[in-house]
Order: C-alpha cells, then structure tokens, then sequence
C-alpha cells in the first residue's frame, strides 16, 4: 500500500457536491470514501435519480440532499425516514443556490452539467468558497462575471477538467488562476478526437444518439460525450482556459492527441514544454482539486508509460470538427457571444439525443443562432440570462424548423 502523504491544512472541510449522480460526482465519491477522516460530505445534490442519491446517502451520511424534481424529492425524503437517516431532502433551484452557499459548505464540486450549474456556482463565490469547477458552461456563459465574484469574495476556484487541471498543475506554483502567468507563450490543450474521429466525414450526418455517446477513451455523461464528438467541448475549453489562465485566444492552442495520456501542455518562451500525463481517469484531476495545494491517492489506474507504444499528435481538422472555429469566433467577439454559443450548443445537443435533428445539424443551429441572436456586453447577470434565454428560444425554433423540413 502506498504511503498517505497527504495532510491538509483545513480539518475535515465539508463538501457539497452538485451532480453527485452523474460522473464526476460519483468518481468524486469514490475518493471521499478513500479519504473519510479528511473530508465531511455534507450536500449531496441532482436531478431526479431517487435510487442513486439515495444509495449515496446512505454511504456517506449528508446533512442535505436535493432533488430537483419535487416528487422525486418527496420519494426520497420516504426512502430516507424509512431508513432511519437523518439526512435532510430539499427540492427546487434555491436549495442548489443555499446548500452552494451554506455557511457551513467549504467545499463545493460543481458538477452539474450545462447552463443549471450557473447560479449555484456563482453563489459558491459569492460565499468564498473553494469551488473545484467542472462545470465549464458557468465559465463559458459568464466567464468575466464568474471570476469577478472570485476574486471580490476571497473563493478559490480550482479546475477540474482534465485539460486544465493539466495546464493548472504545469504552471508556477505561485501561479493565481484568473492572472496571466509570466513566461509563457503558448498553452496546448488535448483532444482525443471523441466517438468519429476516424469515421468518414460524408457519413457524420447518418449517425445516431448511441453511437455519439460511445467515447474512446473516457467514460462521462451524454452532453459533454456528444461535445466531444463535434468538438464543441474542447471549444468550450478554450474559452474556458481563457478565463482560468487570463491567455488570449491567440495563445491557446488544441491537437488531436488519440491516446489521451498527454492532458495539456504549456510552452514556455525558453522554449521548455511542461506537460501532464496520466490514464485516462477522472479521478486524478478531481483528487488534485480536493487536495490542492497538496496530493492525495486517486484510486485510478496508473499510467505505464513503458506499455504506450506510442504516442500520436496531428492538428484537428475544421470541416470534420467545425464547432471548434465557432468557439474561437465566439471567445474573440466577447459579450454574450460565447453565453450564445453554448445556449445553442445545448439546446440542438438534446434535440440530436431526442432524435428531432441529425448530428450535422448541431453545428448548423449554433453557427445560425450566433449570427441572429445580438450581442451585448456580458457584465451584468441578468444580461447573460436574458443572452442564455433568447438564444435558447431561437434555436428551439430552428429545430422545430428543421424537424418539419424548413429551410432555415
Ligand atoms: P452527467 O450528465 O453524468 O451528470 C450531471 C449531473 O448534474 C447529474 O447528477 C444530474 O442529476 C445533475 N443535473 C443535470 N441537470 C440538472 C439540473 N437542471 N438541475 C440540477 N441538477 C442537474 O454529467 P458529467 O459528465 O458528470 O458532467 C458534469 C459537468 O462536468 C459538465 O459540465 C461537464 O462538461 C463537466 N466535465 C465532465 C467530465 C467527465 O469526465 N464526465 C470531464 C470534464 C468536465
Ligand atoms: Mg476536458
């Protein structure tokens, strides 16, 4: 057994975890139960998955768990009495925002996905706390805000996606997220390539919800597995390291890399690379964030560098992958241009699972609703929710269009 190096300097912070039943959620849990006499899981939170978050709560003890759904909640709450707990279960949005920001919360991971991890996040900083964010949409639609209520309220926001975690770790150690680090001219960001990477690209309008949640290399949630098929997520990635590492969009950089054991890297103006490597596994950025500044076991599987044969790096194809040139347009016209990009983005993604348009329409609506929806300044809540709402509503339409064969 390896030596536990790890002493943390807050005793037992407690942590709420938004999404605990999706992916990141559940690896998170995986490692609290690894690190039970380091951390207190206090808020557990999702959408309607009654047997799972009860399952959670009965392993790991919350003070709260919150449902979205109500009737859920109300089941979930039987479940819980029946079972003698005392865990307490809450239902609706404001609960997400309370247990985010509960006084007794020190930690929150943000793993909801998409634009309903928004408001909890931003009240995690509003309330100071440390935030391991995986929840790239909140950064992506709100980026200037969300590191403005970082920065006035003492949070410390940490990345948890793979990519960042990478770049985070081969930065300075005195490096503060959201500044511009000194000496380095360029970052790269990795991409595996997702479920069609080597599918022919006249064939990509003929593929199906199943096999666009097939990804190679990493198991994760339906949305961010479609993103990464249309490359749309590592566009949500760059937008997103643009926030966390103050870069413009000239030195953020991305490559197809197939193998994913390189996660990123940073080059510096010495000419030295400094990148992260590791399997494949969720877990080592996830364990970083709770233990940053320090290490702490992950659980996963490691890495045999000697068993990788090779190791393959070829630049990512805009007519296969034309999400990520719309991404840098969004990120480069600033405002609520990237708030639009991704409102688009997912609303088509859940009508391309719903089956009502093809995989090759998910580019067409987000590229048609940036050109339609207006820009505005992105420096006030209420202007990014009315940007998310709007642009939302426009794409609706386009899909309704597009599902009754009208041109758009
Ligand atoms: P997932 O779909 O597996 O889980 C999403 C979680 O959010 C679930 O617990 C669900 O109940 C909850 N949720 C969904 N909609 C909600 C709503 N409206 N209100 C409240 N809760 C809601 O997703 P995931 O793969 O775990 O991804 C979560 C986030 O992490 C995403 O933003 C994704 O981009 C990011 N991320 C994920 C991975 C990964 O490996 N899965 C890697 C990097 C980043
Ligand atoms: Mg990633």
């Amino acid at each position: 057994m390896p030596q536990e190096v790890f002493v943390q300097t807050l005793i037992m912070p407690n942590i709420t975890i938004l999404g605990s039943t999706g992916s990141i959620g559940v690896n998170t849990l995986e490692i609290l139960k690894l690190h039970q006499k380091h951390f207190t899981v206090f808020a557990l939170t999702a959408q309607k998955n009654v047997e799972l978050i009860f399952k959670q709560c009965l392993e790991h003890r919350p003070r709260y768990a919150v449902l979205q759904n109500i009737s859920a909640a109300e089941q979930l709450s039987l479940k819980l009495k029946q079972a003698g707990l005392e865990t307490e279960a809450l239902a609706e949005e404001q609960a997400l925002v309370d247990m985010a920001s509960h006084p007794e919360t020190d930690y929150v991971m943000a793993a909801i996905v998409g634009a309903a991890g928004l408001l909890p996040t931003i009240a995690a900083a509003r309330s100071g706390k440390r935030i391991l964010l995986a929840n790239k949409e909140s950064l992506v639609m709100a980026g200037s805000l969300l590191m403005a209520e970082v920065e006035e309220n003492d949070a410390v926001l940490l990345p948890v996606d793979s990519e960042h975690s990478a770049i985070f770790q081969c930065l300075p150690a005195n490096f503060k997220i959201g500044c511009s680090p000194c000496g380095i001219e360029q970052i790269v960001l990795t991409a595996s390539g997702g479920a069609f990477r080597d599918w022919p690209e006249d064939q990509l309008h003929v593929v199906t919800p199943e096999q666009a949640c097939c990804h190679p290399n990493w198991s994760m949630g339906a949305k961010i597995t479609v993103d990464c098929a249309t490359m749309m997520n590592k566009g949500l990635e760059v937008i997103e390291a643009s926030w966390l590492f103050g870069l413009q969009p000239e030195q953020i950089h991305t490559v197809l890399h197939p193998q994913s054991v390189i996660h990123s890297w940073v080059e510096y103006v010495d000419g030295s690379i400094l990148a992260q490597m590791g399997s494949p596994d969720m877990r080592t950025p996830i364990a970083y964030a709770l233990s940053w500044p320090e290490r702490m076991q992950a659980g996963g599987k490691r890495l045999n560098l000697l068993a990788v044969q090779q190791l393959e790096f070829r630049p990512l194809s805009h007519t296969r992958y034309p999400c990520l040139p719309l991404a840098y347009a969004a990120l480069k016209s600033g405002g609520t241009a990237p708030t639009i990009l991704n409102a688009a983005n997912e609303v088509a993604v859940q009508a391309f699972l719903n089956r009502q348009v093809l995989f090759t329409d998910i580019v067409k609506i987000v590229e048609k609703t940036l050109e339609m929806v207006e820009i505005s300044a992105a420096n006030i809540l209420e202007t990014v929710l009315s940007a998310d709402k709007i642009a939302r509503d426009y794409s609706s339409e386009l899909i309704e269009k597009i599902h009754k064969k009208v041109e758009v």
